[in-house]
């Protein structure tokens, strides 16, 4: 920002609120847990010493109701999600914080000498979680094709230009999902194909994890091929038929 190096943006259609509870009883497993139903996503984040982080965004129409008391409209939005953890009893750490908005923000990985990563970079929607990955990720691409150029006291344009190259290649993508959905209220009709599928299907499951994990892009993850396995196996299980009901979670 002090750099004067501008960004582009676009808006984000939902709010957040976030508490730190102690004690609380999980349903599902140990592991974290989501659940995207329309408008709203609540997350389920079991941490280190007994605390749970709990997570619940929607579309600002609801907003309104939580603005007075946001910590008993979390507990109250969470009650409406399948095998969600009961809160009644888990002990609060302190109070929810509000995440009015969070509008999505990027720049060019690279203006002049000045090279961006992490939330310089793109600060984007925190639903998919992916924030402090990719600061990780787009600090380690600079320092790799950077530091040999460095060392030998060679031209550093071509590296940032390299480094770039890179970030957009492997990351333009996915921001772009992100910023799409971001805009809009729900699933669309490949999500909600993809979702449903990877419910009956190991394979499919482990294919929507990959791209969860961004450990495949946008092309791999909705590549011809794989949506057609995924409509095969739509229209062949029906949806009480889960491949996995024990999946360990
Ligand atoms: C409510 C919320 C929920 C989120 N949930 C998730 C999640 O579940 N998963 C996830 O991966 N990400 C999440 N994120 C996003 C994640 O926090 C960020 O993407 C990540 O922290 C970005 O890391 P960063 O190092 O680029 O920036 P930052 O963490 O912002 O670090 C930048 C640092 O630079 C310092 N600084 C700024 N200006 C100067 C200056 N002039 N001189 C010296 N120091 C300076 C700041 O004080 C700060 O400490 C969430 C964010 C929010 C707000």
């Amino acid at each position: 920002m002090l750099a004067g190096v501008k960004s582009a943006s676009s808006k984000n259609s939902r709010f957040g609120a976030i508490r730190a509870y102690r004690n609380v009883a999980l349903r599902r497993g140990t592991c974290s847990q989501m659940w995207l139903r329309g408008p709203e996503t609540a997350c389920v984040f079991p941490n280190d010493g007994g605390v749970t982080v709990i997570a619940y965004m929607a579309t600002k129409d609801k907003l309104d109701g939580f603005r007075v008391n946001p910590s008993d409209a979390l507990e109250r939005s969470m009650t409406g999600f399948p095998d969600a953890p009961d809160l009644s009893s888990a002990e609060p750490l302190r109070n929810a914080l509000l995440v009015k908005g969070y509008p999505n923000v990027w720049r060019q990985p690279a203006v002049g000498n000045i090279a961006f990563v992490g939330d310089a970079l793109m600060s984007i929607d925190p639903l998919w979680g992916v924030g402090c990955g990719f600061a990780f990720q787009t600090a380690e691409w600079l320092v790799d094709t950077l530091a040999p150029v460095l060392k030998q006291h060679g031209p550093t344009a071509p590296a940032l230009r390299r480094c770039a190259k890179r970030v957009s290649g492997e990351l333009n993508g996915h921001r772009f999902l992100i910023v799409d959905y971001a805009r809009r209220h729900g699933l669309n009709a490949i999500e909600r194909l993809t979702f449903r599928a990877a419910a009956k299907d190991p394979a499919a499951s482990r294919h929507l994890h990959a791209y969860g994990a961004r450990l495949i892009g946008p092309a791999k993850f909705l590549a011809p091929r794989a949506l057609l396995r995924a409509a095969w196996v739509d229209l062949r299980r029906p949806a009480a038929h889960t491949a996995q009901p024990d999946a360990p979670v």
